[in-house]
């Protein structure tokens, strides 16, 4: 490790503020809301931890772990094929609408993109090296936020995919440094 000292705010990045929720997170609602029919007391049974929970959010997790206990796709409701499917896993989208979906988010990009717009925040502008005056494909504030998570999990900030080489570097990876040193 290099004796670099970072600020104490670098390395937390800000949480993702859209709930994820486990699937035995869906299991609890959806058995709560078969034992209690008010929505009201499935969200008190819930407990404290759950506060600010909203009755949609309970009608849709119980809607979406029935769909998925029964083998179905979230979001056209067929049943998943028994090829589709593999064991110790739970599907939640049929193989049409991961692609649909993967095509629509891709198209989304692209238009965001091509008007200059961040695609990740959908509001600022992208950024401007200023050094190269290449066009990134994040605004500042994205990248700046995508690259403390990446390193905060131990990863290197520009790619993401391998781990911070630490011998040489305090946030990039053996690859990503390489390819830095060529472009000099
Ligand atoms: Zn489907
Ligand atoms: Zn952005
Ligand atoms: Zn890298």
């Amino acid at each position: 490790m290099l004796g670099k000292i970072r600020p104490s705010w670098y390395l937390k990045a800000p949480e993702k503020t859209r709930k994820t929720w486990t699937v035995s997170e869906q299991q609890k609602i959806f058995t709560l809301s078969k034992e209690f029919r008010k929505t009201d007391d499935v969200i008190y049974e819930m407990g404290s931890s759950y506060a600010g929970l909203r009755r949609t959010q309970v009608h849709n997790q119980a809607r979406l772990f029935k769909l998925a206990s029964e083998g179905r796709c979230r979001q056209c409701g067929h049943l998943i094929p028994q090829d589709q499917r593999e064991s110790n896993k739970v599907h939640f989208f049929c193989n049409e609408c991961k692609s649909k979906n993967k095509f629509i988010r891709f198209k989304r990009r692209k238009k965001f993109l091509r008007h200059h717009i961040c695609p990740l925040c959908e509001t600022n502008p992208l950024f401007v090296d200023p050094k190269t005056k290449k066009e990134l494909k994040t605004c500042v504030n994205c990248l700046s936020v995508s690259y403390r998570r990446r390193v905060a999990a131990g990863n290197c900030g520009i790619c993401g995919k391998n781990p911070i080489d630490h011998s040489r570097s305090v946030a990039l990876c053996t690859n990503c440094l390489d390819k830095q040193r060529d472009e000099k």
